[in-house]
């Protein structure tokens, strides 16, 4: 891991120096699966990775293994200028999740990226040849038509299943956090899950980020995040009971399109509350 190196083209280092303007085929690793084999796939000028700082700790052994896969190219770190952990940012803006979006990702991902990237950098993404990930492809190139984006494992079809089996037939064992069952190598835990089996494993796994995120969404606000739902309400999650099954735990994928999605999602959800008032 590195935070400046030379690529034959230039050199390139976190924030904005860089000396050469030639485009820069930049692969967005995110420690998952899906974005190993995109990255491996394509070969970058780049491989870029935003530290979110609250990761499983196998995360970190996982990148390097890549790397060495990889090759020669180091990952180049991008970091928050103000922020190390989704918690410091959680506890900053007193805020964790809800119709105003997730705030990690837009510091922890959105920022860092839009202060990296050059109008004429090509993104290379891990989005795989399910039908939801080719979705959010779509929605990628939609909602950022002035990104050139490339889509190696759509190209090809390569699946999420596939992905895996790829990175350990390359004898190189995925997160831990697949192991254990999660669906994804987010954070620990992920703000944006909604599903109570998932955050029932995240309390049978990671008792003290539960208890941690228990007590914290219960004190941001007036009325404190109720982060997921039971029989169809809002609860929070200390409310979950202790046998809930943890099977089928469910953590949305975190993307720079996570922030696009619940703009629109608070848009929408303030078009209607506008509605109701006119109506009174
Ligand atoms: S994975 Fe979840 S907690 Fe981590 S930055 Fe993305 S939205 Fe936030």
């Amino acid at each position: 891991m590195d935070s400046v190196h030379n690529t034959g083209r230039g050199i390139f280092s976190d924030g904005d120096s860089v000396v050469s303007n030639e485009p820069r085929r930049i692969a967005w690793f995110s420690c998952g699966a899906a974005s190993a084999v995109a990255t491996k796939l394509s070969v970058p000028d780049v491989i870029a990775y935003c530290e979110v700082g609250s990761e499983h700790e196998d995360n970190k052994r996982f990148m390097v293994d890549c790397e060495k896969w990889f090759g020669n190219l180091p990952i180049t770190m991008l970091k928050s200028e103000k922020y190390s952990s989704t918690w410091e940012v959680w506890e900053d803006k007193k805020y964790i999740a809800g119709i105003n979006g997730a705030p990690c990702t837009m510091e922890l991902k959105v920022l860092p990226r839009l202060a990296f990237q050059h109008p004429t950098d090509i993104h290379v993404f891990g989005y795989t040849a399910d039908a939801r990930d080719m979705k959010r492809a779509e929605n990628m190139v939609e909602h950022y038509p002035e990104m050139i984006c490339e889509f190696p494992l759509i190209e090809r079809g390569i699946t999420k299943a596939g992905c895996l089996q790829m990175i350990e037939n390359a004898g190189i064992v995925p997160p831990l956090v697949y192991a254990l069952g999660f669906p994804n190598a987010n954070c620990i835990p992920c703000c944006k899950a909604t599903s109570p089996n998932y955050w029932a494993m995240i309390r049978q796994h990671f008792p003290n980020e539960f208890d941690r995120m228990a007590k914290l969404s219960r004190n941001v606000g007036k009325d404190g995040a109720r982060l997921t739902r039971l029989n169809g309400e809002r609860a929070f999650i200390d409310e979950i009971p202790e046998d809930h099954p943890i099977t089928d735990a469910i953590a949305p994928e975190c993307d720079f399109l996570c922030g696009l999605a619940e703009q629109e999602m608070a848009e929408l959800e303030n078009d209607h509350e506008r509605d109701a008032e006119k109506k009174h």
